[in-house]
């Protein structure tokens, strides 16, 4: 399998915070549709359309899946049959934090948990060292400090290249950034949940970040799907993520969102853009953003936000307009 030999020419890429690591401005999520359940060859096509167009980034976590730990699984075994030659073009992250197996020693944010996990994630990977290890919620019983230690230890011993926080609300994560800094370990990113409808990094995260020469990249920039065109009818289309009833619940789509979603889309269109664009083109218009991490089902749902870049700018009138539906 040959890549495409232009894959640099159109992607943007943005310095992390104050590091010497650049990111695409479009990362790849692998939360979703990566997992045991999913169809290998429509996420290897992802995968391949991904790279194709620079996209760089690929994010799991220890628990993606399902089940928990399948994504890892299957993403190793890509990298191994198809990437083995491309590996260090790839920024490949990996997090622990949520539940992940049974007893006090499989969740949260112990040293024992962050070690044991990651030693976990790189067999199921196939690789010797992960370039980002996140830990995935603060744990609000383990001291912040072991915590810390621990991702500081992890890059000592070359398991990870650089460590990143992820859920950590404006004043604990200052706490962490300063702690890592002690410990000669700077914080290379911070992932929180940041789009259109969910917008609380604004209050204080995003500001805290860029003082401390963190890279910001959001996750879930489509909202789970709610910010694109399918769920605009009103009904729930049977292959959606909302027809899982899971992560995002059905009872989430009320008429209400859905009139802002309308009133979203009628602008997206103004401007030729499809409203999951849109939603991407709105959060990279922030500088201080280094990425948007997007998840794609298929091959086809990626190529169309790959076209957010093709107007990333917005004017005044339409920047009002937004603020104006979404104040709504
Ligand atoms: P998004 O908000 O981008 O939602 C992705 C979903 O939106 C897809 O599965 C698909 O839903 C739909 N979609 C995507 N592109 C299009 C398109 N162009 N047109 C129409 N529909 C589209 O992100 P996710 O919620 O999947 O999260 C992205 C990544 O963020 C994750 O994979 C993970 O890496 C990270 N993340 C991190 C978390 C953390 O705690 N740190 C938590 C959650 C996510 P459908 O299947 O309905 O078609």
């Amino acid at each position: 399998m040959t890549f495409n030999p232009n894959r640099y020419h159109t992607m943007p890429y943005r310095r992390c915070g104050k590091s010497g690591i650049q990111l695409p401005v479009i990362s790849l999520g692998l939360w979703q549709n990566f997992g045991d359940i999913d169809q290998k060859e429509v996420f290897r096509q992802t995968l391949y359309t991904a790279f194709d167009n620079g996209i760089t980034h690929f994010d799991l976590a220890n628990n993606y899946g399902p089940p928990p730990g399948s994504a890892e699984g299957n993403l190793g075994a890509i990298l191994a049959a198809d990437f083995v030659a491309h590996r260090d073009e790839l920024l490949l992250s990996t997090k622990a934090g949520y539940t992940m197996w049974d007893g006090p020693y499989g969740d949260w944010g112990s040293r024992k948990y962050l070690m044991a996990s990651l030693h976990q994630s790189l067999k199921r990977l196939k690789l010797d060292y992960i370039d980002i290890f996140y830990h995935h919620r603060p744990d609000p019983h383990t001291p912040l400090e072991e915590t810390m230690a621990a991702l500081s230890d992890i890059v000592r011993q070359g398991k990870a290249l650089y460590v990143g926080l992820s859920n950590y609300p404006a004043d604990l994560a200052k706490k962490a950034v300063a702690i890592l800094n002690d410990l000669r370990c700077p914080c290379l990113i911070h992932q929180p949940k940041y789009s259109m409808l969910v917008r609380t990094p604004e209050d204080a995260l995003l500001d805290v970040l860029d003082e401390a020469g963190v890279g910001i990249i959001a996750f879930s920039p489509l909202a789970q799907g709610l910010l694109t065109n399918k769920y605009l009818q009103g009904s729930i289309p049977t292959d959606s993520r909302a027809s899982k009833e899971h992560f995002l619940k059905s009872a989430a789509i009320t008429p209400e969102l859905i009139t802002k979603l309308s009133d979203l889309n009628e602008l997206a269109l103004q401007r030729g853009q499809s409203l999951a664009q849109m939603a991407i083109a709105w959060l990279l218009k922030d500088e201080r953003l280094t990425s948007v991490l997007v998840g794609a089902r298929n091959s086809v749902q990626l190529t169309d936000s790959l076209k957010a870049l093709e107007n990333l700018s917005f004017g005044k009138e339409e920047l009002n307009r937004i603020a104006d539906i979404l104040s709504l």
